[in-house]
């Protein structure tokens, strides 16, 4: 009996005894649009040169349903992602809610197996067969927010270029806020377009989330504007922007699980 509980078994499905595939903790299609990539491993603090994959998943998973949320998010970095939001421009972003979940929740997923995050880990596992197959996302929020590319100046005021988020990044946020312990804020970037997940532990009631919500608004790190799960389509305005700057790129750094350049 012991043997069966702790055989492999697929992250995803649950199936045990068959053959396991690498997948990419990034869609491999959107790895192949950066040229120069770097991968943080929080066990050593270091960087290191390539494209961080688990091995725990089964074929059908991997080739059959993940490939499709993969081909989502590609979808996503051409229409949106590929172009940075410059200082001072508003932004419009058009979504297929649940699609997006999947795919944010995907890389999240995939992110926190390579860690020692037992906590994440399982929460995030709850989420597994919605991935695959898609399905009605309870007790989570998502939130964008735009870091739009900033102007680097000396100190007599000589534009010296530009700073650009030219990053593809998965992290835990280390929020601190009110009922922090109660809910897990988790971040998936891309370029311009950074996702924050928050996800609650156990189910919370409404005015639980509302306070919460209320918390990170004004929290040190801007964490962007709610998305409607009702909606496709979102005008951020240039006041709800932040940009790039070397204190927001390293506010996360002890957190990050993968950052790649
Ligand atoms: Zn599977």
């Amino acid at each position: 009996m012991w043997g069966i509980l702790t055989m492999k078994r697929c992250a995803y499905c649950n199936v045990s005894g068959v053959k396991f595939t690498k997948e990419h903790i990034w869609p491999n299609n959107l790895i192949d649009k950066f040229e120069d990539l770097l991968t943080y491993n929080p066990r050593n603090e270091n960087f290191y040169k390539g494209d961080p994959v688990v091995k725990d998943v089964c074929g059908p998973c991997n080739n059959t349903y993940l490939s499709k949320v993969d081909a989502y998010l590609a979808g996503l970095f051409d229409s949106h992602f590929a172009n940075y939001v410059e200082a001072g421009q508003s932004a419009e972003f058009s979504y297929d809610y649940n699609a997006l979940l999947r795919g944010l929740l995907k890389i999240s997923y995939n992110s926190v197996r390579s860690t020692a995050n037992e906590k994440q880990k399982n929460l995030l596992a709850k989420y597994a067969k919605q991935i695959l197959y898609g399905g009605v996302f309870m007790s989570i929020m998502v939130r964008l927010q735009i870091v739009t590319t900033s102007k680097a100046i000396t100190f007599l005021g000589h534009e010296i270029g530009e700073l650009m988020p030219d990053v593809l990044r998965c992290a835990v946020v280390a929020y601190d806020g009110r009922l922090s312990n109660r809910f897990c804020v988790r971040l998936v970037g891309f370029r311009s377009y950074w996702f924050y997940l928050i996800i609650s532990y156990k189910n919370e009631p409404r005015h639980i989330w509302g306070e919460f919500a209320e918390g990170l608004e004004n929290w040190v790190t801007p964490m962007g504007v709610a998305l409607d799960s009702t909606k496709s389509k979102i005008s951020i305005p240039v006041d709800k922007t932040t940009w790039i700057t070397p204190t927001l790129l390293g506010k996360l750094a002890g957190d990050l699980e993968e950052l790649k350049l």
